[in-house]
C-alpha cells in the first residue's frame, strides 16, 4: 500500500493478487481533503513476477511451465517456447556454478574430469569426491560422449546466459575467456 499526499488529495494504492498474475489488480483511492469526498479507482494491471508493470502495448509472455505471465526483459526463450526464470532454473538444474561451469567446459578450460576430486594412495582410488555441479552435468545430460557439450548442454548454457549474463561476477569471467580466446589465436 503507498500513500501520497498533496494539500489538496491524498491517494491510497492497493494492490491486490500475486505478481505474475493476469487478473493482478490495483485499487486507487482519492481523496479530496476539502469535501472529504472519497474517488475509487479498480485496475486490473498485469505485473510481471520481477514486479514490472506490463503495460498494453509491451509484449506480454506467458510461461508454459507455471502460466505466470512475464515481461520482455524475465522471459528466458527455448526454441519455440517461453518460461520464467524461476521455472528456468527448475528445468535445468540452473544456478550461476552450473552456468560457470558449463561456460569453463565450453571454452575447454576446464574438463570433466576436474569436477571429481580423485584422492589416490600408493596407486590406489580411495576416496571420490563428486561436486555437486558433476551430478547436475550427469543427471541432465549436458556433455555428450566426446566431452563436448551436447545439444542439452548448449541449451543450458543459452538459458544460463539469460539468467546470469548480466551479473557484473559472471561478465569479469566472460571477459577473461574473450581476452584468453584472442590471445590464443594471435599465438
Ligand atoms: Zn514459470
Ligand atoms: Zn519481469
Amino acid at each position: 500500500m503507498t500513500d501520497e499526499h498533496t494539500d489538496f488529495t491524498k491517494t491510497t494504492v492497493r494492490t491486490f493478487g500475486p505478481r505474475g498474475s493476469p487478473v493482478f489488480e490495483q485499487e486507487e483511492k482519492t481523496t479530496d481533503l476539502d469535501d472529504l469526498t472519497e474517488r475509487v479507482e479498480q485496475t486490473a494491471v498485469p505485473f510481471c513476477t520481477c514486479g514490472a508493470p506490463i503495460s498494453g502495448s509491451g509484449d506480454v509472455y506467458r510461461c508454459c511451465d507455471c502460466e505466470l505471465i512475464c515481461c520482455t526483459r524475465c522471459e528466458i526463450r527455448l526454441s519455440r517456447q517461453h518460461v520464467c526464470p524461476l521455472c528456468a532454473r527448475r528445468r535445468f538444474d540452473m544456478d550461476k556454478r552450473t552456468f560457470l561451469t558449463l561456460v569453463f567446459l565450453q571454452h575447454e578450460t576446464m574438463t570433466f574430469a576436474d569436477l571429481f576430486d580423485v584422492t589416490t594412495q600408493a596407486g590406489e582410488i580411495t576416496a571420490v569426491d563428486i561436486d555437486a555441479v558433476a551430478n547436475t552435468v550427469v543427471k541432465q545430460g549436458y556433455l555428450a560422449d566426446d566431452g563436448t557439450l551436447s545439444d542439452r548442454g548448449r541449451e543450458a548454457l543459452h538459458v544460463g546466459h539469460q539468467l546470469y549474463g548480466a551479473d557484473t561476477d559472471v561478465q569479469s569471467v566472460l571477459d577473461q575467456l574473450r581476452v584468453k580466446a584472442v590471445a590464443e589465436q594471435k599465438r
